[in-house]
């Protein structure tokens, strides 16, 4: 009988902005609101610095 859980986690990985790091948001380090959308970060410290300038991590894309 296999025991062995295959889940495929990878779908629900999210990408860090700052570092570019898959974050899983079950256990991310931290979290932050910008606009409406929950980002995910691998530790504080990338936290912090989306913080101060979000728009330099995440400014290059389309609304
Ligand atoms: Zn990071």
């Amino acid at each position: 009988m296999e025991t062995h859980d295959t889940r495929d986690d990878r779908a629900t990985l999210a990408t860090d902005p700052v570092c570019g790091m898959e974050v899983d948001p079950a256990t991310a380090a931290a979290t932050s609101e910008y606009q409406g959308k929950t980002y995910y970060f691998c530790a504080v410290g990338c936290k912090n610095r989306f913080d101060k300038d979000p728009q330099s991590y995440i400014g290059a894309q389309e609304p």
